[in-house]
């Protein structure tokens, strides 16, 4: 049975006019679940005003009330998580103990937003000049508008929505429409916290919903994820129409190990972040450089690892006895283009030491699957180095040096991740300010930032100067003004006159 996934508008489903409609698959076994409408532009026109009737009178609604409600959501969303995971994993394919992870750190940017005020607060200066005080304060910005991407549908819109809401604004989400019932569900959960209907509303769609974001007059700033070229056009279109942008875009992360690594830990970083949620991650790690003599022995130890992973329907009835450690690819046109990538590495000369092409999966013979795939003797001229793969392959390049890995590293197009495995703090001190990458771990493979800091990289993976939650989130979805105040004291009243020079302190 198909079902139609609608638009999210005054705090119910809207169907909108449009014809247009994009099919919903379960990764896991090809079947077609349901189609997601595909907005118009009067969809679109219908939505953003429904936020826009909201976002008044939430930006004036006292901020302990505002907090209430975000510290609700955090409440229902912690308790009914797993029918969230469910439908993740349903329409993503990633498996239900990884779709509860992407779930509990969205969560931490909701709890983050409930300290929200303390973030809000402006600064105070008495007495600036004679009888005249200063105060700043931060406001919201009205409608924001918020495009994710396939890989976190729960997470990625979390960086983002918590900080905004908790802020005073109201919210366009423009999921992806490869799995758009977590937003939905997300928008359900808002509703039953407490939120007034408007604040979150959910626009479905491709181009033309995006398009609508970018270009309407109302929405005020846009928050986007996704692949780099669109992360491109999105910040020169949203820009070119005034607006604030911050657009993540993809990436292609190095984990480099020293010679003086701990082997064992290294190797189970690397699958662990190789092949996590298939490698549809944009903090996965993609290349692994190997210093030195390591390489031989890393390789081997990685791949005795890689060899028992099991692949499968991730869902929780699929698991019961043992879940799998990896599911599906998100479609059968990206399984297909990443299974090309393992071709195109095999023909420029690259040693393939485990083959995901071959995966006997545990699942449905029409499911998405790809087995984990290990890449030795890579070099960066391939295009297996080159290209942002968005799947279960991990490459494998040697270097002799440090300073060989740091180049390979800096020359990279994309900043997003990066880490380096060692028990050498002096060396691993040195990394930190020698990439040219936004998000370092030391001996941490994922360094996904916790809530309180932001999270953004360098280079093409990030256009805009403003990363995602902590306290530059809060910066982007707020405007500061400064207020410049004489109050007259009745007792010491300033004789005043004309005075048409430039107005200074004393
Ligand atoms: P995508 O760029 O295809 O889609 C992202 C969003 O843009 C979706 O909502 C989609 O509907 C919309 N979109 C797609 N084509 C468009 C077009 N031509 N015009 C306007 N809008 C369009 O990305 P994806 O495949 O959904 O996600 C995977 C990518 O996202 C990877 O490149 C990954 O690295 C990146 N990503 C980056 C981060 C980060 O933090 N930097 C996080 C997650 C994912």
């Amino acid at each position: 049975m198909t079902t139609t996934i609608a638009h999210w508008a005054a705090g119910e489903p809207f169907a909108g006019t449009s014809d247009r409609y994009a099919d919903v698959t379960n990764p896991a076994t090809g079947e077609v679940t349901g189609r997601v409408a595909l907005a118009s532009a009067e969809d679109a026109a219908h939505v953003i005003a429904a936020a826009d009737a909201a976002a008044s009178a939430w930006g004036r609604t006292s901020l302990a009330r505002r907090t209430q409600v975000v510290f609700a959501f955090r409440e229902l969303l912690n308790a009914r998580k797993d029918e969230l995971a469910a439908l993740i994993t349903a329409e993503h394919g990633k498996v239900h103990s990884d779709a509860l992870g992407e779930i509990a750190r969205g969560q931490e940017v909701v709890e983050f937003a409930c300290g929200i005020s303390h973030l809000l607060k402006g600064g105070q200066s008495p007495q600036v000049s004679t009888g005249i005080d200063v105060h700043s304060r931060r406001e919201p910005l009205g409608v924001v508008g918020i495009i994710s991407p396939f890989n976190f549908p729960a997470m990625v819109p979390m960086w983002f929505f918590p900080v905004a809401i908790a802020a005073g604004n109201a919210v366009v989400l423009k999921p992806s429409e490869k799995d758009p019932s977590a937003s939905l569900w997300l928008a359900a959960l808002w509703k039953e916290a407490g939120l007034p209907d408007g604040v979150f509303t959910v626009l479905q769609g491709d181009k033309v919903a995006v398009d609508a974001l970018l270009e309407s007059p109302v929405v005020q700033a846009i928050s986007f994820v996704g692949s780099t070229p669109i992360a491109e056009y999105v910040y020169e279109t949203a820009s070119r129409h005034g607006k604030r942008v911050q657009a993540l875009g993809g990436a292609k992360n190095h984990m480099v190990v020293l010679p003086d690594a701990d082997l064992d830990i290294a190797a189970d970083a690397a699958v662990n972040a190789g092949y996590g949620s298939a490698g549809e991650r944009c903090m996965a790690v993609s290349v692994l450089v190997a210093v030195g003599e390591v390489a031989d022995d890393l390789v081997a130890r990685i791949a005795d690892r890689t060899r028992t992973i099991l692949v499968g329907d991730g869902s929780a009835e699929a698991g019961a006895e043992r879940e799998a450690d990896m599911g599906p690819l998100v479609t059968k046109a990206h399984r297909d283009k990443v299974a090309s990538f393992i071709d195109s590495g095999e023909q420029a000369g690259a040693k393939v030491v485990v083959d995901g092409r071959d995966v006997a999966a545990r699942g449905a013979a029409g499911g998405f699957y790809l087995g984990p795939t290990l890449f030795d003797h890579v070099t960066p001229e391939m295009e297996v180095y080159r290209e942002e793969i968005f799947g279960p392959v991990l490459s494998v390049v040697r270097v002799d040096t440090y300073d060989e890995a740091v180049a390979l590293i800096n020359a990279n197009q994309y900043g997003n991740g990066t880490a380096i495995f060692t028990n050498d703090g002096g060396a691993a001190r040195r990394f930190e300010s020698d990439v040219t990458v936004g998000m370092i771990g030391v001996n941490v493979p994922v360094p996904v930032p916790v809530a309180y800091y932001s999270f953004g990289g360098w280079k093409k993976s990030l256009f805009g100067d403003t990363h995602a939650h902590g306290v530059e989130g809060v910066h982007f979805f707020t405007r500061g003004k400064v207020v410049t105040s004489r109050w007259i004291d009745p007792a010491n009243r300033p004789t005043g006159g004309l005075e048409l020079g430039f107005p200074r302190n004393d």
